[in-house]
C-alpha cells in the first residue's frame, strides 16, 4: 500500500514556534507542581534550557522543532506514569547525549550523579535501537540490564516510545512497520508487566493502526457508529447500581463505563472467530471506591454483592485479584453479570489506591511501598530478572523468547501439598513447578499428582492446582523436556545438565578423533579441533566430540585429510545434493515480475511466498531474507510477522506488488452457511462459472443443518479474492466467508 502521506507542514514562524514551546513547557511545570520542592523548579528549568539549546537546530520528521519531543516525553512521565522531578529532568535530557554535543561529564557537573546515570542508561538503549545490524533481542537484554539498575530508565523509555508511536505518521512505511512490531513484541508486554495498563493499551492500538490498518479502521468506525447506543446502555446499567451504593452510605465513589481498546476487540474477534457485532464486552463498567486501607477488601466485596443482587453473575467469571494480586501489582475484583437485554457486562471493582496502581503501575507501587514491609511481588520479579541476567545465554533470540514466556506472561498460582503458594507464568508444566522448588527435584521428576490425580510431567498447570511431584533417583533430564517448560530456571537447568552429559559422552569422541589424527600425522590440539568443527559446520568442539561419539560423524573421512603448512587440508566439498538442487529450481521457476523489491537494482531476485500466510498480490507484504531459502514474502499481518520484524529487522526488505494478470496464486477460503441441497452447486457455479476462478480442492462438511466448506483456489490478486468473498457472502443461505490466515487451518 503506497499512499502519499498527508502531513500538515509546520508553517509557523520562529516567534510562533517559540511561543508554542514555552506553552508546552509551562503545561509540564503545571503538571509537576504538586511534586516540586524548593530548588526543584530551577533544576527543571536548567534541564529544559540545556535541552532546548542542544536541540535548537534539529527538527523531527514532521517538521516540528525537536525540543517538543523531550517536553512531550517528560509530560507523559509526569502526567501518565506519575513520575517525579528527577525523571522529568532525565526525560527532558534523554536525547541530548545521544544526538547532540552534550556529554555525560557535563550532565554530571550540572545535574549530579543520579540524573547522569539514568540518561546514560537511556542513551545505551537508544544506541542499540538505532543500529540496524544488531538484533532487537540483544537490545532487549540491554534494556533489562538498565531496568534492574534503575527502573526509571525503563519507564522513561516507555514514555519515549509512546510519544514516538503517537507521532509515527510522518515516518516511512517500513520504519512504521519495524517500530510498530517492536512495540507489540517488546514494549507493550513490558508496559503491561510494569502495570501500566493505559500505556500498554495505547501502544497496542497505535501499533495495530500501522500493522493492520484495515482492521483498525473497520473497528474504530464501528465503535464510533455505536457510541450513542452504548452510552445509553451504560447509563441504564449504572443507574440502579449508583442508587444502591449511595444508599449503602458510600459517599465517595465513581462509577463509569469504559470502552475496551480496538486491539483487544480485534484480538477477541480473531481468537473466537466472531464478528464485531458478536463481541459482547465492548466496554467494562468500573467502580472506584475511596476506602481507608483497613476497609478496602470489605468494601469491594460489599459492592460486589450489591452488583450481583441487581444483576445475575456468571459463575466462572469472577476474578479475585484482591486476595492474590497479579505479579505486576494489579489488584481488583472482576465479575461478569447479565445486564439489560440479556447482554453480558464486565464489572471491575477497586479502590482509589488500587486504581492508582493499575494506571501508574511501578511508579505508584513505590509511592505506596513505604507502607508495606514485605518484599513485594514486583521486587521479586526484578530480583528474578537479575538472576536470569547473571546466567547469560549465548543465543539472544532464545533469551528474548525465554524472557517473554517466563517474565512477561501472566501468572498462575499453584499450591504445594503443604498449602504454600507458588507463582508461575501461564503455560507452566508440572516440570516447571518441580524446578521452581529445587533443581534436584526438577531433574529427578518423573510425574506429578495434580489435585491428587496422576499426570505426566508435561501436564500444564492451572491456577488453584495443588501439585505434588513424584521423583525417581534413576531419572535424568532429557532434551525433549525443553519443549514443555516455560520458566527460564527450568530451561537453563535442563540445558546445563544436557551439556554436562554431552561433555561426558564427548570425552570418548575426543579420544577417537585424537587417535585417528595421530595415525595421519596431524597434530591433535584445540586449534585443529576447531578447524575440524568448522569443516563440519559444527558450532563448538564440544558438539564435534559428541557427534563423533554417537557416530553421527564418520571418522573414516579422516583418511582423506592431510596436513601441510600448519593447516589441515580437507578434500573439496561435495556437490549440492539433488534434493537441494530441485529446491532452488523451484524458487527460480517462480515468476519474479509481480514484485518489486526496493533497494535492489535488479528485478531478477529469487523469492518465494511464505507458507505460513500465503500472500497474494494486493496484500500488504514485506520480504524477509532467510538463511538458505532466499527471499520469502510474508503478509504484514502474518502470524509470524511481528516476531520476524522485531527480531531480524535488518533482514527485512521492502516489497510491493505489480499488477500481473497472468499468474495466479493458491489461496483458501472457508464458507459457513445453512445446509441446503443446492448450496454446493451455487458456490461452484459462482466460483468457476461466473467468476472463472480455478478451484484446486473443495471439501464440504455438514452438521446439524449447517455446513462448512473449505475451498482452495487460484486467484490473481487480492481484489479478485475480495470480490469473490463478497459475491459468495451475498448468496442466499451463506452466513460467513473468510480467507484462511495460516497454513494450519487448511
Ligand atoms: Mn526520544
Amino acid at each position: 500500500m503506497e499512499t502519499t502521506l498527508n502531513i500538515p507542514q509546520y508553517k509557523m514562524n520562529e516567534e510562533q514556534e517559540k511561543k508554542a514551546i514555552l506553552r508546552k513547557y509551562r503545561a509540564l511545570l503545571h503538571a509537576l507542581k504538586p511534586k516540586l520542592k524548593p530548588g526543584d523548579k530551577e533544576q527543571v528549568r536548567a534541564a529544559f534550557e540545556v535541552a532546548a539549546e542542544a536541540h535548537k537546530n534539529m527538527r523531527r520528521k514532521s517538521g516540528e522543532p525537536y525540543i517538543l519531543h523531550p517536553i512531550a516525553v517528560a509530560t507523559i512521565c509526569v502526567e501518565e506514569i506519575g513520575l517525579g522531578v528527577t525523571s522529568c529532568i532525565c526525560a527532558l535530557l534523554h536525547d541530548t547525549v545521544e544526538d547532540t554535543d552534550i556529554t555525560l561529564e557535563f550532565l554530571q557537573r550540572e545535574f549530579g550523579a543520579e540524573v547522569t546515570k539514568i540518561v546514560d542508561g537511556l542513551t545505551k538503549i537508544a544506541n542499540v535501537l538505532d543500529s540496524n545490524i544488531s538484533q532487537q533481542a540483544e537490545n532487549f537484554r540491554k534494556i533489562l540490564l538498565t531496568l534492574t539498575d534503575d527502573p526509571r530508565v525503563i519507564l522513561i523509555k516507555l514514555a519515549d516510545r509512546l510519544h514516538n508511536m503517537r507521532t509515527l505518521e510522518s515516518m516511512r512505511r517500513e520504519k512504521q512497520l519495524k517500530i510498530s512490531s517492536e512495540t507489540v513484541y517488546v514494549y507493550a508486554p513490558l508496559a503491561h508487566r510494569m502495570g501500566l495498563y493505559n500505556i500498554k493499551t495505547e501502544l497496542e492500538d497505535l501499533a495495530m493502526k500501522y500493522l493492520e490498518p484495515d482492521s483498525y479502521r473497520y473497528i474504530a468506525q464501528k465503535l464510533d457508529n455505536t457510541k450513542r447506543e452504548r452510552a445509553r446502555y451504560i447509563n441504564d446499567f449504572i443507574r440502579p447500581l449508583k442508587e444502591k451504593i449511595t444508599n449503602a452510605h458510600f459517599v465517595d465513589f465513581e462509577i463509569y463505563g469504559r470502552p475496551k481498546s480496538i486491539h483487544s476487540i480485534w484480538h477477541k474477534m480473531k481468537k473466537k472467530g466472531v464478528s464485531f457485532e458478536e463481541v459482547y464486552d465492548l466496554f467494562a463498567i468500573r467502580i472506584i471506591l475511596n476506602s481507608p486501607p483497613d476497609r478496602e477488601k470489605e468494601d469491594c466485596w460489599k459492592v460486589y454483592s450489591m452488583v450481583t443482587d441487581e444483576y445475575t453473575p456468571s459463575p466462572e467469571r469472577l476474578r479475585d485479584w484482591l486476595s492474590n494480586p497479579k505479579s505486576n501489582g494489579y489488584e481488583a475484583l472482576h465479575t461478569t453479570v447479565m445486564g439489560p437485554q440479556g447482554k453480558w457486562v464486565e464489572v471491575q471493582i477497586r479502590t482509589k489506591r488500587m486504581n492508582d496502581i493499575a494506571e501508574k503501575g511501578l511508579a505508584a507501587h513505590w509511592k505506596y511501598k513505604e507502607e508495606t514491609t514485605e518484599e513485594s511481588r514486583f521486587d521479586k520479579w526484578i530480583r528474578q530478572i537479575r538472576d536470569m541476567l547473571e546466567n547469560p545465554e549465548t543465543n539472544s533470540v532464545d533469551f528474548l523468547q525465554d524472557f517473554k514466556t517466563s517474565f512477561l506472561a501472566e501468572d498462575i498460582y499453584v499450591y504445594t501439598p503443604k498449602g504454600d503458594i507458588k507463582m508461575l507464568p501461564v503455560g507452566s508444566s508440572a516440570l516447571d513447578f518441580a524446578f521452581s522448588i529445587h533443581t534436584k527435584i526438577g531433574e529427578s521428576c518423573i510425574g506429578a499428582k495434580v489435585n491428587h490425580k496422576l499426570v505426566p510431567i508435561s501436564h500444564k498447570l492451572r491456577s488453584g492446582d495443588q501439585v505434588e511431584i513424584i521423583t525417581s533417583s534413576k531419572q535424568k533430564p532429557k532434551a525433549e523436556w525443553l519443549k514443555f517448560v516455560v520458566t527460564s530456571k527450568a530451561k537453563s537447568k535442563i540445558k546445563d545438565s544436557l551439556k554436562e552429559e554431552k561433555r561426558t559422552i564427548g570425552e570418548e569422541g575426543k579420544l577417537l578423533l585424537t587417535k585417528r589424527l595421530e595415525q595421519m600425522h596431524i597434530p591433535a590440539t584445540q586449534v585443529q579441533f576447531e578447524e575440524i568443527a568448522g569443516y563440519f559446520k559444527i558450532n563448538s568442539t564440544l558438539d564435534l566430540f559428541y557427534e563423533i561419539a554417537i557416530k553421527r560423524i564418520d571418522l573414516n573421512e579422516v583418511k582423506q585429510w592431510s596436513y601441510s603448512g600448519d593447516k589441515i587440508v580437507f578434500p573439496k566439498p561435495e556437490k549440492v545434493s539433488p534434493e537441494e538442487k530441485s529446491n532452488s529450481n523451484k524458487i527460480l521457476a517462480k515468476k519474479d515480475t509481480e514484485l518489486i523489491i526496493f533497494g535492489e537494482s535488479s528485478d531478477k531476485i529469487k523469492y518465494s511466498l511464505a507458507n505460513c500466510c500465503k500472500p497474494i498480490p494486493g496484500d500488504d507484504v514485506f520480504g524477509f531474507i532467510t538463511q538458505g531459502e532466499g527471499l520469502k514474502i510474508h503478509r504484514t499481518n502474518c502470524p509470524n510477522a511481528a516476531r520476524l520484524l522485531a527480531n531480524y529487522g535488518h533482514r527485512v526488505v521492502k516489497t510491493k506488488w505489480v499488477k500481473n494478470k497472468e499468474i495466479s496464486f493458491l489461496t483458501g477460503i472457508k464458507i459457513i452457511g445453512l445446509d441446503d441441497v443446492g448450496v454446493i452447486n451455487k458456490i461452484t457455479n459462482l466460483i468457476s462459472g461466473t467468476l472463472k476462478i480455478n478451484i484446486s480442492a473443495l471439501t464440504i462438511e455438514a452438521k446439524d443443518g449447517l455446513f462448512e466448506g473449505n475451498v482452495k483456489l487460484y486467484v490473481h490478486d487480492r481484489d479478485e479474492l475480495e470480490n469473490l468473498v463478497k459475491r459468495l457472502t451475498d448468496l442466499p443461505g451463506i452466513e460467513k466467508v473468510e480467507r484462511y490466515d495460516t497454513e494450519n487451518s487448511i
